[in-house]
């Protein structure tokens, strides 16, 4: 506020880059030596400059693994990963480009571009010391808090989301598991009310799509999984390794489906 008083509306808007216009704060946490709120020209600085530069780099002896660059809702982005990104040129063509995680422009467009969004400005750095099931379970933990509960795809979503990143990380991770939470997570986006199930749907989504070597290596039982309930608390109860809890309703109701018999 205090650039664009001193400056003048019109001024500040020549900050950044055409379309993402003037500054922006973001706030970079995790795994860096020095986090912390940075305000930047929108586009102006580079993910790279923004972690290697602003905030420090990593810790010392470690590399990036990821980067969730808008907040825990926004989708994850590997550090290996190469992205395509299409550039305006001076004599008004458009040419596309294959960058690395490092030279991302931190702008709006860029990061939709790239799968991501810029958010809200809250950039969390992995690094390869994290356990991706981890950073999930977390993640998946305060989306099942915040939930309203008014829409049943968010309400009920978001917490079998939770509880089945919860079980792998007890070690009683199934080979359905990674298919499982990305069907729960596709049948919420979309189908709310609010936002907010896209922003718990998103983080399993890409953690699952971007990382499968981490939940393969947790999901390796092969019972079938307890959430959703589609079995009887007696089934799963005969799964000795898989903890459970008894179901407060009677579960015959799932089961019985839209045809009503069981
Ligand atoms: S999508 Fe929004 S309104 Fe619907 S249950 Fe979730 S938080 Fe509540």
């Amino acid at each position: 506020m205090k650039h664009i008083i001193a400056m003048g509306g019109a001024e500040y808007s020549r900050l950044g880059r055409p379309g993402n216009t003037g500054t922006r704060i973001v706030c970079v946490s995790g795994d860096v030596v020095r986090p912390g709120y940075f305000e930047i020209e929108v586009g102006k600085v580079t993910m790279g400059q923004l972690v290697y530069e602003m905030a420090g780099g990593m810790k010392f002896g470690r590399q990036l693994r990821a980067v969730i660059p808008g907040g825990s809702s926004a989708k994850v982005l590997r550090a290996d990963e190469r992205f395509k990104i299409k550039e305006k040129q001076p004599d008004g063509s458009t040419i596309e480009r294959e960058i690395f995680i490092d030279e991302i422009p931190m702008d709006f467009d860029s990061l939709a571009a790239c799968g991501s969004m810029a958010g809200s400005g809250g950039v969390i750095v992995l690094d390869d010391s994290r356990d991706m099931l981890w950073a999930l379970n977390n993640i998946n933990e305060f989306y099942a808090h915040e939930s309203c509960g008014q829409c049943t795809p968010c309400r009920e979503g978001a917490l079998w989301m939770k509880k089945i990143t919860d079980r792998m990380l007890l070690g009683g991770g199934v080979m359905q598991d990674p298919a499982t939470l990305k069907t729960v997570a596709d049948n919420i986006a979309g189908r709310t009310i609010c936002a907010f199930g896209e922003a718990c749907a998103w983080p399993t989504q890409s953690f699952v799509e971007k990382f499968p070597e981490d939940f393969a290596a947790r999901a390796t039982k092969s019972a079938p999984p307890p959430l959703p309930p589609e079995y009887t608390p007696e089934e799963l109860i005969s799964e000795e390794k898989i903890p459970t809890v008894p179901l407060a309703h009677n579960p015959g109701w799932e089961k019985a489906g839209a045809a009503g018999t069981i």
